[in-house]
Formats: structure tokens, C-alpha cells, sequence
């Protein structure tokens, strides 16, 4: 989680504010996050249940001291129940605020809202995200592809259109909360609210259920979509569709998709990026001599010149020859690493061949590293 912000930074205001800018400082944020202005954003949501925490506190005398005085440890003081009882402080928006929220709003939208509850069942409530994996070849990260998806997902059942009550029926609001989605009771001095059991904090009560989706008022439903992947991407990047994931509640927008890319396994060639890498074996006789050879590459074969004198290990750079650059244009390069093949078996011919070549060295010049290590060997052992 979060660390928690300083409260007088959520609010806005300097820590010698007086209670009246503390005041017009809430009302001012309340009405920018307050959730009926911004249905189904999570955080505005977010944002509203933080400022509410924080003016609960500030604009109290006393928990204001406390908290001056021990920041959100407070919170945490005197066990269960805090310092304040009742879970107030730092409840927040959980607790009573509502009341608080009340004493200040009750013109602006205690009306069209009335009592239906905010925290009830009938808020839009954006649908959940998806996720799922798609394969593709190497080739198809080189030059982009275009993916049918197959995807399971919860969206509104089309006997009910998301209702959840049969046909001719609707649901009923909720007897035993009013259709606030929770009940509140006293426990001392200090009204709490739990989530209302018998229309599990819905607010309302299908009594003649859909017998499609039987008064769930969502279904899965298979569908297909079709992805376009962008050349150049790689394992484990994510595209979001958005709003095709499940189905939001009460007229919440759906949640997004994302789709997560897995690069298959190509037969030579690997990637750093948009770079990419293939080991060429070479023989001995092309590394000494020098050669012109045929190198893979996305584009088709390429000639490719080895000096002589070549290395085993050697990485040559073939200039844009790698994957486009993701969103920017252009394309990395393709490293070649030669690697030289000893031979493992000789015919007689062969080896007699080079046992003649062998006897040909001279002072190891054929040959510097090799003799330069040998003889700073014998210089230290001998
Ligand atoms: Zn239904
Ligand atoms: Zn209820």
C-alpha cells in the first residue's frame, strides 16, 4: 500500500490554517473527486476517500491536536479502537462521514442522491480488467501482426439486459437498508456502518430472479477480438484495449483488456531488444584465410565478409538489420558472432596435411597468442 500522505498536504493547506480554510479547502476537492461527478474513475475515488479522511481529522479540535502532535501514528494508538473510539479517525470514509459530509453538501447533492446511499449498490462501478497471453513468432514481432483473441468475460445477460430479475419484474430496493447497501448502528457515542447483509451491500433485492443468469445479471460470454500487435515487440510487453473487459455495474464503464506478448523461440536468431543475435559457425580454414559468407538475417540472406585472421567469438555488426525500434522509428542491428569449428574428424589426407602445416610454423608467428603464453609460462616455471 501507499505510504500515507501528510493530511494538510491532501487538503491543500498550510498547518496554522484556521478551521474556515480548512473548510472551504475540503469543499473545494470534495466537489472536484466527489464520486456522482466522476463515475467509475478509481481515482477520483481514490482521491475522495483521502481528502474526506483528511478533513475528518483537521476539521476536529481535538483528533487535529493528536495528529499534529503524532502524525498517522495516531492511528494506530490505543489498540482497535484508536484514540478517537468508534474507528472514526482514520476510518474515514468508512465511518460517519457521511454525516460530516452531509452537514456541508446537503444542498449541492443531498438531492437527486437522496438517501439512495453512496456507498449502496446502485454507484457505477467499472468492470474488472483482463488479462491473457498471446504467442507469436519471431517473424511476426519483426514486421507486426494482426491477432484473432479468443476471451471469456462477464458482460450483461441479454434475457434480463443486466438487471438480474426475470422479465416484467424489477428488483425491489432492499427492505432491511432502504437500499443504502449498508445499515448503521449505534456502538456508544458513535454511529458504524457495515455493509447490509441481506442484499449483500447491493441495496436491492431480485425477487423473481432471470433464470438466464439466475439474477446474477451477467453472464460469461466467449468473443472474439482482433489485436493488432505493432512490430518490434517483445516478451512480456502488454497492449491495453480498452474497455474490453468485463462489463462495469449500475452504468460503470467495463474494465480493459491487456494483452501480454510471448516471442517464441526462433531456431538462430535471439534478441537484446531491438537487436538481434545469431551465432554463424565458420570453419577453421574460412577464419585463417578470410571468407565471404551467407549470413541469416530477418531480411533474407546476406553476404558477409570474414578477414583473414578471424577469432573465434568475433561479433560482426550488420548496420538495421535488427527488429524495429518500438515506437520510434528505425531498426536495431543484427550481431553476427562467428564461431570457429574445429575440425572432429580427419581422413588420413587431412591430417597429414596439417601435421605438414604444423612443421611449417615458424617462432610462433603463425600463431602469436599461443606462443606468447607459452613462453611467459617458462619464464616464471622454468
Ligand atoms: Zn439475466
Ligand atoms: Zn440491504
Amino acid at each position: 500500500m501507499a505510504e500515507k500522505r501528510d493530511y494538510y498536504e491532501v487538503l491543500g493547506v498550510a498547518k496554522n490554517a484556521t478551521a474556515d480554510e480548512v473548510k472551504k479547502a475540503y469543499r473545494k476537492l470534495a466537489i472536484q473527486f466527489h464520486p456522482d461527478k466522476n463515475p467509475g474513475d478509481k481515482k477520483s475515488e481514490e482521491k475522495f476517500k483521502e481528502v474526506n479522511e483528511a478533513y475528518e481529522t483537521i476539521s476536529d479540535e481535538k483528533k487535529r491536536k493528536m495528529y499534529d502532535q503524532f502524525g498517522h501514528a495516531a492511528n494506530n494508538m490505543g489498540g482497535g479502537q484508536g484514540p478517537f473510539g468508534g474507528g472514526g479517525f482514520g476510518g474515514g470514509f468508512d465511518g460517519n462521514i457521511n454525516d460530516i459530509f452531509g452537514d456541508i453538501f446537503g444542498d449541492i447533492f443531498g438531492g437527486g442522491q437522496g438517501r439512495g446511499g453512496r456507498r449502496g449498490g446502485r454507484r457505477p462501478r467499472t468492470g474488472a480488467d483482463l488479462e491473457t497471453q498471446v504467442d507469436i513468432t519471431f517473424e511476426e514481432a519483426y514486421k507486426g501482426v494482426e491477432k484473432v483473441i479468443n476471451i471469456s468475460k462477464r458482460t450483461d445477460c441479454d434475457t434480463c439486459h443486466g438487471s438480474g430479475a426475470k422479465a416484467g419484474t424489477q428488483p425491489e430496493t432492499c427492505k432491511v437498508c432502504q437500499g443504502r447497501g449498508e445499515v448503521t448502528f449505534q456502538q456508544g457515542f458513535f454511529a458504524v456502518s457495515r455493509p447490509c447483509t441481506h442484499c449483500h451491500g447491493t441495496g436491492q433485492v431480485i425477487a423473481n430472479p432471470c433464470g438466464t443468469c439466475r439474477g446474477a445479471g451477467k453472464v460469461k460470454k466467449n468473443s472474439q477480438l482482433s489485436v493488432t500487435i505493432p512490430a518490434g515487440i517483445d516478451t512480456g510487453q502488454r497492449l491495453k484495449l480498452s474497455n474490453e473487459g468485463e462489463a462495469g455495474e449500475h452504468g460503470g464503464h467495463p474494465g480493459d483488456l491487456y494483452i501480454v506478448v510471448n516471442v517464441l523461440d526462433h531456431d538462430f536468431f535471439r534478441r537484446d531488444g531491438a537487436e538481434v543475435i545469431c551465432d554463424v559457425p565458420i570453419t577453421f580454414v574460412q577464419a585463417a584465410l578470410g571468407a565471404s559468407i551467407n549470413v541469416p538475417t530477418l531480411d533474407g540472406k546476406v553476404e558477409m565478409k570474414i578477414p583473414a585472421g578471424t577469432q573465434s567469438h568475433k561479433v560482426f555488426r550488420l548496420k538495421s538489420k535488427g527488429l524495429p525500434h518500438l515506437g520510434r522509428g528505425g531498426r536495431g542491428d543484427q550481431l553476427v558472432r562467428v564461431m570457429v569449428e574445429i575440425p572432429s574428424k580427419l581422413s588420413a589426407e587431412q591430417s597429414e596435411i596439417l601435421r605438414k602445416f604444423e612443421s611449417l610454423e615458424k617462432d610462433g608467428k603463425s600463431h602469436p597468442m599461443h606462443h606468447g603464453f607459452f613462453e611467459r609460462v617458462k619464464r616464471i616455471f622454468d
